[in-house]
């Protein structure tokens, strides 16, 4: 059962970690806040990277705000 040592037992669970290190930051999630609007408020699917800013979004106050008057914004225009 000893086939794989350590190390390489290490390597792969950083390689598998990392690779679920999906988290954007502030700026990424500004980027796209208005598209993630804009699709919130038509009901379209989410674009792919959504379920991120989703996530920043409840972790992050400033964001939420943000987001929050992109909404007010867009359905007004709609309006
Ligand atoms: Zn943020």
């Amino acid at each position: 059962m000893s086939k794989f040592n350590k190390t390489v037992v290490r390597t792969l669970i950083k390689a598998i970690l990392q690779t679920r290190v999906d988290e954007i930051d502030c700026g990424e999630c500004f980027g796209m806040m208005d598209k993630a609007a804009e699709h919130n408020v038509a009901g379209r699917p989410a674009p792919e990277r959504l379920p991120l800013i989703e996530d920043h979004l409840r972790k992050c106050d400033d964001c939420r705000e943000e987001y929050e008057q992109f909404l007010i914004a867009l359905k007004s225009a709609d309006g």
